[in-house]
C-alpha cells in the first residue's frame, strides 16, 4: 500500500520553511499532497488561485507531490484520497502545544488511523511564516528571500 501524507494548511503565502519541510519528507512517504485548506465563508489575504500556483511552481519538479484544496475536517479530506500521514513542521514550543490538542484529537476522530508526523524546522528558517510575509508585502517591503524561487506575489 502506498504511504500518502497529507501537509494541510493555509500557505498564505508558500514560504521557504514550508518548502524545505515537504522537501524533507518526501523520502518518507510514496506521495505528498500539498492541502490548502479554505473556508468558503472567509477569503485569504492572496486569493486561492495564486496560492495552488505558486505551490505548484514550486514543487513542479516532484512528480511524487501533488496540490489540492479542501473545506472542511482535515482527517475527513486524508480519508477521501486515502492518506494515513498527517505532515506538519513544528517551529517553537508554541507550535507544538498547539500542534499536540489537534494532532492528538484527529487521532481520536479517526479510530487511530491517522497519524500525523513531525519535522522540526531547520534553525535558520524558524522565524519564517507567512503572517509576517503578507505583513512585508502589505507595505511594500521585499519578500523573495522568504518565498521559493521565481515567485513573485502579487495580489
Ligand atoms: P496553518 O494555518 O495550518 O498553520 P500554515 O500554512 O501557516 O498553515 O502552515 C502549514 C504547516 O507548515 C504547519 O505545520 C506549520 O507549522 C508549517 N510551517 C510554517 N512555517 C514554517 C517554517 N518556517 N518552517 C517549518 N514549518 C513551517
Amino acid at each position: 500500500m502506498k504511504k500518502i501524507a497529507v501537509f494541510p494548511g493555509s500557505f498564505d503565502p508558500i514560504t521557504i520553511g514550508h518548502e524545505s519541510i515537504v522537501k524533507r519528507a518526501l523520502p518518507m512517504f510514496d506521495k505528498i499532497i500539498i492541502a490548502v485548506g479554505f473556508n468558503s465563508s472567509k477569503e485569504g489575504f492572496f486569493t486561492l488561485k495564486k496560492r495552488i500556483e505558486w505551490i505548484k511552481h514550486t514543487f513542479k519538479d516532484y512528480p511524487n507531490i501533488s496540490v489540492d484544496t479542501y473545506e472542511g475536517l482535515t482527517i475527513d479530506y486524508c480519508k477521501k484520497v486515502d492518506a494515513k500521514y498527517i505532515l506538519r513542521g513544528l517551529r517553537t514550543s508554541t507550535d507544538f502545544e498547539y500542534e499536540r490538542t489537534i494532532a492528538q484529537n484527529n487521532r481520536l476522530i479517526s479510530d487511530d488511523k491517522i497519524e500525523s508526523i513531525f519535522l522540526l524546522t531547520s534553525p535558520e528558517l524558524t522565524a519564517i511564516n507567512s503572517s509576517i510575509i503578507r505583513e512585508i508585502f502589505h507595505h511594500g517591503g521585499a519578500t523573495s528571500i522568504f518565498i521559493p524561487k521565481g515567485i513573485v506575489l502579487e495580489k
